[in-house]
């Protein structure tokens, strides 16, 4: 389909969603009363920029397994689970126990701990191109140190990104490069576009030190990589003398040994975060070791690399126990089969409909997207559709499931059978009661 055919009846949408955000609001006065607090105390009551929507976001107030509840009492079905850290669900008694067991002996022990090795093992054993491995606090600061570590490594300054990319708070590619990113000398190529590419190695030789790029961009609205694509930077990095790095912090969950094993291709540094802290605050950055060893404090010159946290015990106890004992590779398999039937389920639900809708992504992560036209990058994604996002949202909480306002869907280990028998009732009822407003 032409994307330029994709109709929407704006004014009833907007009404639509207008009425639905009444609906809202008359239902979480609780939560709209945490909110008028916490704007005394914090610029739109709000430490997080992706937590907020209008009129007011649910103040949550306890979590268990994969529901929660909001400051108004309603219980959801969480299908956001952390924006994908929260793989174990909320209170996972094997991640409990482990931190439990760490707080007993003692947090912050000022020195080497026994649990980083640990997690560190774990982490190599599993990511193929990962040899040895170094922790951050952030996925965000885990990709500040993989560009830092490519350039002093290449001893180059330039760095390639997509359009559309996601790394952190300060290496946002949304809408090109921002003031709020850190000041490195970006250049900004079109994702799966291999085109673009090549012109900026041609315009910039033996400048570039890497290119940094998600397998899937996950914030862009889960965009997929064409495998061509991905192996075409593979190769054009190797030629050009920059390293290929894989910020792999949302994707590193769509099989056992992250996207890039499942792709087969190899990275020379990797980036990771989220789910791999057991639900504390995580990242990793790693790869090959030539690369990796100027960290290595025994040389003369070693390339620093600071963090009070890094080696925080919560982190490493949590994260060890989670990849060995809860998301082993049977399990990654099992809940991205999961997340591939629900994808398929919602998408004949959208046909059946007539309603111009599908899911895209893969395994257990998924995005609504309004038309049917293929998306290849951000600059597919049709700007009218975001008013239908924000009814698709509206309409799942009033049904008691909780998701990111851009349509994100992320599934948690403990969702099982009935929890997407219930995602897919409700998304039924919105094709059925909202569809016509956006014909196929
Ligand atoms: N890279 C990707 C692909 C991400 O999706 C995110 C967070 O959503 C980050 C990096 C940043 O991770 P953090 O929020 O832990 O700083």
């Amino acid at each position: 389909m032409d994307p330029h055919l994709f109709t929407v009846d704006t004014d009833p949408v907007a009404t639509a969603v207008a009425q639905a955000a009444d609906r809202y609001a008359t239902r979480n006065a609780a939560s709209q009363k945490q909110f008028d607090l916490a704007s005394r105390y914090m610029p739109g009551g709000n430490t997080r920029s992706v937590l907020f929507y209008a009129p007011f976001p649910l103040a949550m107030t306890r979590g268990e397994g994969c529901r929660l509840w909001d400051a108004d009492g309603h219980v959801y079905v969480d299908f956001i689970a952390e924006f994908t850290a929260g793989i174990y669900g909320h209170s996972n008694p094997v991640i409990r126990r482990a931190i439990d067991g760490a707080l007993d002996a003692g947090i912050n022990l000022s020195g080497h701990n026994v649990l980083e090795a640990r997690l560190a093992s774990l982490i190599c054993e599993r990511f193929p191109s990962v040899d040895v491995v170094r922790f951050t606090n952030s996925g965000t600061e885990a990709n500040l140190m993989a560009i830092s570590a490519a350039k002093i490594h290449t001893g180059r300054s330039k760095i390639i990104v997509f359009d559309g990319g996601y790394h952190g708070g300060v290496l946002t590619f949304a809408r090109g490069n921002t003031p709020v990113n850190v000041s490195h000398d970006f250049l900004i190529a079109s994702y799966n576009d291999l085109d673009s590419v090549r012109a900026l190695f041609a315009a910039n030789p033996r400048e570039i030190a890497a290119v940094v790029v998600e397998p899937m961009q996950g914030a862009s609205g889960c965009i997929e990589a064409k495998v061509d694509f991905l192996r075409g930077l593979r190769e054009l990095a190797r030629q050009q003398g920059a390293l290929l790095v894989f910020d792999e912090v949302m994707t590193s969950r769509l099989a056992p040994g992250g996207l890039q094993e499942k792709l087969g291709i190899h990275a020379d540094l990797t980036t990771l975060g989220k789910y791999i802290g057991g639900g504390m605050s995580f990242g990793a950055f790693g790869g090959r070791a030539d690369i990796m060893s100027q960290f290595d404090p025994r040389r003369v010159g070693a390339t620093p690399h600071a963090g009070t946290f890094n080696n925080n015990v919560l982190t490493m106890a949590a994260g060890a126990a989670g990849l060995s004992q809860i998301y082993t590779a049977d399990a990654a398999l099992r809940l991205n089969a999961l997340g591939d039937a629900l994808r398929d389920r919602l998408n004949r639900i959208c046909e059946e409909n007539a309603a111009a809708l599908r899911f895209i992504g893969l395994g257990s992560l998924m995005n609504l997207q309004p038309g049917t036209h293929e998306i290849r990058s951000t600059a597919d994604i049709l700007p009218a559709g975001n008013a239908v996002k924000d009814l698709f949202f509206f309409h799942m909480i009033e049904n008691g499931v909780y998701l990111a306002r851009r349509g994100f869907v992320v599934l948690s280990v403990p969702i099982g059978q009935e929890e997407i028998d219930r995602f897919v009732a409700a998304f039924t009822g919105f094709v059925h009661k909202y569809g016509h407003l956006f014909p196929a």
